[in-house]
């Protein structure tokens, strides 16, 4: 695989980070693109800059194969988005059942921008931090969905696509166990100071897992991972 070269889908976030990690691990060239689409907090689009920055001083070896980065303007989708990550609403369930932070549809044009982007510059390899298993429900992020979307993007593009989901069955104690096996204790540092997961936008409150309210759902997936992740090292033998 390392001849190969991989377009992430990069928010700052932890799952995204690790996504990153895992592809330059296993990539010769890797690139990042990452989305405006008018979220509340633009904490996201500055943690992200902020990530590349330390993962670069931290790691030289995996500076080596980060090439360039692609911020992308999507204003429209926060435009038609009637989402408490884009409007000033309470996280709270909708009708159907999914949480309000839903932006309908959100993977699907991430992924069609960047194979756009990719197509130019002979990137066929998408890598994004989509997981089924605390996925919220959100639809977009089912493996069903990114095989079919793989599937469309291929014939549309006329180019063999591959969309890469490295946490697709990964919960989120496995991925802070994931971080710790690609990049050691330096890694799992970066993530906890700069990765960004609150939904509300709090950088002040700073717990063991990191930054956030500790109250919205993002943070209590959060937490909850870190403190599995927690108990089943405490628990491995050393010996
Ligand atoms: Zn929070």
């Amino acid at each position: 695989m390392l001849d190969q070269r991989a377009l992430v889908l990069f928010s700052g976030g932890q799952d995204s980070t690790v996504c990153l990690a895992h592809a330059l691990e296993t990539y010769a060239h890797v690139e990042t693109i990452g989305f405006a689409y008018g979220q509340r907090h633009d904490i996201e689009l500055r943690t992200r800059l902020t990530m590349l920055a330390a993962l670069k001083e931290t790691f030289p070896q995996w500076a080596e194969r980060l090439g360039a980065d692609h911020p992308l303007e999507l204003p429209t989708l926060g435009r038609i988005s009637e989402t408490s990550l884009t409007r000033e609403a309470a996280i709270e369930l909708s009708q159907s059942g999914l949480p309000n932070t839903f932006v309908p549809g959100r993977n699907l044009l991430f992924f069609t921008y960047a194979a756009a982007l990719g197509y130019r510059r002979g990137i066929t390899t998408l890598v994004g931090g989509m997981c089924e298993t605390d996925f919220s429900g959100y639809p977009d992020c089912r493996n069903e969905t990114l095989r079919v979307l793989q599937a469309a993007i291929t014939l549309g593009m006329d180019k063999p696509y591959e969309i890469v989901t490295p946490l697709m069955y990964v919960d989120k104690a496995g991925t802070w166990a994931m971080a710790e096996r690609l990049g050691g204790p330096r890694l799992v540092e970066l993530i906890v100071e700069h990765s960004h997961t609150c939904y509300l936008g709090d950088r002040t409150h700073r717990h063991e897992w990191g930054y956030g309210c500790g109250t919205c759902p993002a943070c209590e997936l959060r937490a909850k991972g870190w403190e599995t992740w927690q108990r089943a090292k405490s628990s491995v033998p050393t010996s």
